[in-house]
């Protein structure tokens, strides 16, 4: 996957032409929960041990190990020499691990707003600049407007097909520890830690709503999409109703609580297309309705208003306490 320069750990990594896409190589990095998990502890906590990941939640050292290693080689991380006898290493986050906070910072406020049983584990938010506790707010990076998934328009660049997509079953990692990460984005990863779960949701943001269109997009068997849409329909993801056509027949919905995912898949993909630069060009094309210009996804502060920055974001365990509330 990756042509690059060990002289320039910040440069863009250039994908092969007809390869796997930029979507495709992010989703195997973010729809991991143990990557996430260490990148997570890397930006908040500033972890750069390896002894340090070990203590600080139930990873074991062969699923630690394996993650590092595929973070230094997507050069999220970089081993860092600090001393010579014994030969040890840091992991420091490069400019692009350090990038991740939008994509954490959404799924974080996902997860607390539509599912209940993480919020107690998920830390709360504080912004820097306004003293408040917040939540993001997604905004078109031209127009500054607030931006929901019904006003972008998505469609395939040139390096982009729904084949081009979805990341190879034999590159996904999967966690099969048994132990799971205290900070869980636990309904996030059932809709993006699978490689047919991840393709389904592309289809259902860039609008299928027949059983055929998500059939033909993941390109997947019949009993495979049928369970992935139980899935989603269990997680109050999608919504089954009548096909207006074919009344027998049924269609599939985003609810608000997937409409409400749209801030998590908008800075994950551009946090991809940034960093994995296939030679064709963009694997997707995002417009802002309102305004007419390419749609960059930014956060700001709900609370008040300001742009957020990675540096800006505090965070804030036992929140109810800090709150008062
Ligand atoms: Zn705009
Ligand atoms: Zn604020």
């Amino acid at each position: 996957m990756a042509e690059r320069s060990k002289a320039e750990p910040n440069r863009v990594t250039a994908l092969s032409a007809g390869g796997p896409n930029a979507i495709a190589v992010t989703n195997g990095i973010v729809g991991d929960e143990w990557s996430l998990w260490i990148v997570q502890m890397a930006l908040n906590n500033g972890i750069t041990q390896y002894n340090e990941w070990l203590r600080a939640g139930p990873i074991s050292s062969s699923v630690l190990t394996a993650r590092l290693a595929s973070l230094v080689e997507a050069d999220v991380m970089e081993r860092v020499p600090y001393n010579s006898r014994p030969q040890r290493y840091d992991y420091r986050l490069t400019q692009r691990g350090r990038q991740m906070w939008p994509i954490l910072l959404t799924m974080w406020a996902w997860e607390q707003r539509w599912v209940n049983e993480s919020d107690e584990h998920l830390p709360s938010m504080r912004h820097v600049r306004c003293g408040h506790l917040f939540a993001p707010q997604l905004i078109c990076e031209a127009c500054d407007r607030p931006t929901a998934a019904r006003d972008v328009d998505g469609r395939f660049g040139p390096s982009g097909s729904w084949e081009r997509s979805i990341p190879s079953a034999v590159t996904r990692r999967r966690a099969h520890s048994g132990a799971r990460p205290l900070e869980l984005v636990t309904q996030s990863m059932m809709l993006i830690g699978n490689r047919w779960s991840a393709a389904l949701l592309g289809a259902a943001f860039l609008g299928a709503t027949r059983f055929g269109e998500f059939e033909q997009r993941m390109g997947a068997p019949p009993t495979i999409v049928a369970d992935r849409l139980r899935t989603f329909r269990d997680l109050g993801f999608l919504e089954q109703l009548p096909n207006p056509q074919r009344p027998d027949w049924v269609v599939y919905h985003l609810t608000a609580k997937g409409r409400d995912f749209f801030p998590v898949v908008a800075s994950t993909i551009d946090w991809g297309q940034r960093w994995f630069v296939a030679p064709e060009g963009a694997a997707l094309k995002l417009a802002h309705r309102e305004c007419g210009r390419a749609f960059r996804p930014r956060l700001v502060c709900d609370q008040c208003g300001e742009r957020l920055r990675g540096s800006s974001v505090q965070v804030v365990r036992g929140a109810a306490e800090q709150t008062g509330a």
